[in-house]
């Protein structure tokens, strides 16, 4: 997966569909990724304990990985990224402006 944590994106399908964020956590596995405060789901807490109420709270929910693009940061441009290698490393490129992302 091109995507991990850290990652600056822009959303380009779904209901929250131009807007950006950064990469909470990356699932390679599912090919999902949860971005900070976006693609909010509400979630009921149970109680706990006798007498305790339970709660709904919002939770940023796993979104797939081709619903985002990278945001390149020396271009500022959402964009999709290619890979170089450097001696052993590889290292991600934005095709844009060619710049290590
Ligand atoms: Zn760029």
């Amino acid at each position: 997966m091109k995507i991990k944590k850290g990652d600056k994106i822009l959303i380009v399908k779904g209901k929250d569909r131009g807007k950006s964020g950064k990469i909470a956590r990356a699932l390679p596995n599912k090919l999902m990724v949860v971005i900070e405060g976006l693609n909010l789901r509400k979630k009921t807490i149970k109680p706990k304990r006798a007498g305790e109420k339970g709660r709904i709270v919002s939770v940023a929910w796993p979104m797939r990985v081709e619903n985002v693009m990278i945001v390149c940061d020396a271009c500022n441009k959402p964009t999709r990224v290619g890979y170089r290698s450097q001696g052993k490393k590889k290292i991600r490129y934005c095709k844009k402006c060619k710049a290590t992302v």
